[in-house]
């Protein structure tokens, strides 16, 4: 494994590569967990050479004590990632990549990056666009995977690659989660012992709102999530929408024919988590 932090060192690399290789791109924030890693797994036996980059991206936090305590691990990430067998890492610093000015590109995502998360964490898309952008520019990988855990993230790196036409296949990977449920992240090693115990409550909440939705109209799930996190002593629910999954505009009626996901943040004390679910 070689770890690389320049960019024009990446660059001349993979240039040697590509030639006649394929290149899977996983772009992390590092702090890695088994989440991150099912996606480097797949990665490794779907490609010949597998990149995986490490970088906090400054312009995707839209509140700084966020990016303050961004838990940082590279040691133990770069052992993680040797033992699932990645060729090469790119940890490059804020400098590498935006210069000496840390700001992001504005992008129209035909309205994805309003919904959701784009309601709460304002930037949020931008900076993702920006960062991501940039990685499939220095990279240029044939595949690049990302987590349905992030769901409308990955919508929009969809939206991305279509409208800059970029030749790169986008491959969604399924949420990893804890025995109990809790999907994986890096912000759960900040949860306190009380709040982490109470967090699997998401992803329970969760499977029973998808089997309402077979029976009770879209109003009437949410006012019954909503109601289930009123009674709730340690988690704030931020909100929950059921959505189409190609637009993620939200639904009052049921289509037959096409695809909806619902999506939950809860705040559990101070830790901001985010899942979803296939309905
Ligand atoms: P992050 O380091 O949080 O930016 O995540 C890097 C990539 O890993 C993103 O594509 C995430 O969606 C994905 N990811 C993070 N956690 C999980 C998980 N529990 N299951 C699947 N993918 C995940």
């Amino acid at each position: 494994m070689i770890v690389y932090s320049e960019i024009t060192a990446i660059k001349k690399k993979i240039k040697s590569l590509k030639k006649d290789l394929s290149i899977g791109l996983v772009p992390t924030m590092g702090a890695l967990h088994q989440g991150h890693l099912s996606l480097i797994k797949q990665a490794v036996l779907e490609n010949d050479v597998v990149v995986v980059s490490v970088f906090v991206n400054p312009t995707q936090f839209d509140k700084k004590e966020d990016l303050d305590n961004y838990p940082n691990t590279l040691e133990n990430d770069l052992s993680l990632l040797e033992s699932v067998n990645c060729d090469i890492v790119f940890t490059p610093n804020p400098k590498e990549i935006y210069g000496n000015n840390i700001i992001s590109e504005n992008f129209d995502f035909d309205g994805l990056e309003f919904q959701m998360e784009g309601k709460f964490r304002k930037g949020h898309f931008n900076g993702v666009g920006t960062i991501v952008k940039r990685l499939f520019e220095i990279i240029t990988p044939t595949n690049a995977y990302f987590g349905e855990k992030d769901f409308q993230q990955l919508q929009i790196i969809k939206k991305l690659v279509e409208k800059f036409n970029l030749q790169v296949n986008i491959i969604p990977c399924e949420i990893f989660r804890e025995s109990d449920g809790l999907a994986m992240s890096s912000r759960n090693v900040r949860l306190t012992e009380k709040h982490r115990l109470a967090a699997p409550f998401i992803y329970k909440t969760l499977l029973n709102a998808k089997e309402l939705f077979g029976t009770k109209n879209v109003e009437e799930v949410i006012k019954w999530v909503e109601n289930e996190f009123k009674n709730h002593p340690l988690l704030e629910l931020e909100y929950f929408e059921i959505a189409d999954e190609k637009t993620l505009n939200p639904i009052k009626k049921v289509i037959s024919g096409q695809k909806y996901r619902a999506f939950i943040a809860v705040f559990a004390g101070e830790i901001r988590l985010i899942d979803n679910i296939s309905l």
